[in-house]
């Protein structure tokens, strides 16, 4: 084998789908695999691709933001899609996988491509000597020394330890009626916020529904966690006295409800999430109550009780960059670009997430050895919403997400062009799975190569 091209780190899915696509355009990779010599701790089994929890990559529904990103990979040759397709397992209409013939096939057609290596060992420093291009690919779970490097290059404040994620609603499924648009004080433009005000008889059953709400366990290696003030999760928050949410990311201080000229009890207050204002976080609502707890307990929420969670709240362990402040749309290192990041580290989250990841990584680095321009597919596809998502620097604090259509560009028209009426979901979903279609069959034929499949 020649001397390699390209350094992948990391054998998890972006790795191998990353190694695979470049390996499918010629180039010469070798994958760096801390396995079987290492595992992390969520790991349990010795082979490449491995899925550490669910066997799901979640709804293979064409009407799902999950599932047209499933359509998307599988019509531009992802090789993890194709083999998830070959190991299904009957799962409704999610696409679930028998994981050890899954992980087994993935590792076969990576170990057997004649363009790729894979070497075993604990990658402790940035393997940057060879002056070849290196795609870091190491997961949530990066292990400790590789992290104290990415710090290095990084800076401290630029790589996380753990997400604490605030659920994200749909815009229009939030009562408007009652809510009120106010910043705290009158700031910014002074109606920055959506404010879901409460009585203190609906604070104090809040609360009480919030210390009760069953919650998910802490893995093994999440046990002892302090959390940073400010990334508490609410329950944990609740659990130290009835009035600490309140005075925490309850807290109705400078909150002028116009109703009544007054400020509420406490409040929630709803940040939008993107430019267009069609999803809003729950500002500080970082938990770890289960799904089905969140609907129950937030929907006690003014405003929230008919809410669709576009992503639930979690806090774990993941190390992720900061990559709006770090990566162009190539997921290349500004400061350094000989160094590509792909895979749950950029942010993205869940397995089918990571392997879209790495699949862009592998297209934008290939276009570039090959000296040809590639601008990323556009934020209308499932594919890239999810590379605008990572990158979008009009986010003030950045946290990995799934992917969902609140990270979509919004249809230009709420109404359906022949019917002149306005849109329900069902057909706002469908307009916009239609125009991803287009969109991506446009962009794949401008890069000069037509889908696999399509
Ligand atoms: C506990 C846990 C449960 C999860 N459950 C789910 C779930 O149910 N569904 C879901 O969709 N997502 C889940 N996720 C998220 C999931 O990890 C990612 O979605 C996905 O596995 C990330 O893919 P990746 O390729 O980026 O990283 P990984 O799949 O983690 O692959 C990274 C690889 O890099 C290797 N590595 C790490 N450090 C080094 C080093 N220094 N040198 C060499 N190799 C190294 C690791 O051994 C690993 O093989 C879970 C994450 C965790 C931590």
């Amino acid at each position: 084998m020649d001397t390699p091209q390209v350094i992948v780190v990391g054998g998890g899915l972006a790795g191998c789908e990353c190694a695979w696509q470049l390996a499918e355009r010629g180039v010469v990779v070798q994958i760096r695999e801390m396995k079987p010599l290492r595992r992390t701790p969520a790991q349990s089994s010795d082979a490449l691709a491995e899925l550490v929890c669910s066997n799901s990559f979640r709804s293979d529904n064409p009407l799902n933001a999950i599932g047209l990103l499933h359509e998307e990979l599988r019509a531009l040759g992802s090789l993890v899609l194709r083999l998830a397709d070959r190991h299904r397992v009957p799962a409704g209409d999610a696409l679930a996988v028998d994981r050890d013939l899954f992980s087994a096939d993935v590792e076969r057609h990576v170990r057997q491509h004649p363009m790729i290596t894979v070497v075993a060992g604990e990658v402790t420093a940035l393997p940057l000597a060879l002056g070849v291009p290196v795609v870091v690919a190491t997961g949530p779970l990066t292990s400790d020394a590789l992290a104290a490097q990415l710090v290095a290059v990084t800076g401290q404040e630029r790589l996380a330890f753990y997400d604490a994620i605030a659920p994200i609603v749909a815009a229009e499924s939030i009562a408007m009626p009652q809510v009120f648009a106010a910043s705290r004080w009158g700031k910014g433009d002074g109606d920055d916020y959506l404010n879901c005000p409460m009585d203190k008889a609906q604070y104090l059953a809040f609360v009480e529904a919030v210390v009760a709400a069953e919650t998910l366990p802490l893995q093994d290696f999440e046990l002892g966690v302090r959390y940073f003030p400010g990334c508490q999760p609410i329950e944990v928050v609740a659990q130290s006295g009835p009035k600490s949410l309140r005075f925490g990311p309850m807290k109705p201080t400078g909150l002028d409800d116009p109703r009544t000229g007054r400020w509420p009890y406490a409040v929630v207050q709803l940040r939008a999430e993107n430019r267009h204002k069609t999803a809003y976080n729950l500002v500080g609502f970082q938990t770890k109550m289960r799904q089905a707890e969140q609907r129950r307990v937030l929907g006690m929420i003014p405003g929230l009780g008919e809410a669709e969670f576009l992503r639930y709240g979690s806090v774990h362990r993941n190390t992720f960059l900061d990559s709006p402040r770090l990566l162009d749309d190539a997921m290349r290192l500004r400061s350094l670009p000989q160094l590509r990041f792909a895979g749950q580290i950029t942010g993205v989250e869940g397995y089918i997430e990571s392997t879209a990841s790495g699949w862009w990584t592998a297209l934008a680095l290939d276009a570039e050895l090959r000296g040809v321009a590639l601008a990323p597919p556009p934020a209308d596809t499932a594919l890239g919403a999810l590379v605008r998502h990572v990158v979008d620097t009009t986010v003030p604090q950045f946290q990995p997400s799934n992917l969902h259509f609140g990270l979509f560009e919004p249809l230009d028209d709420a109404r359906d062009p022949q019917t002149g009426k306005k849109r329900d979901k069902p057909a706002r979903k469908q307009a916009m799975c239609d125009r991803a279609r287009a969109s991506l069959r446009q962009w794949h034929v401008a890069t000069g190569r037509t889908p696999a499949c399509g």
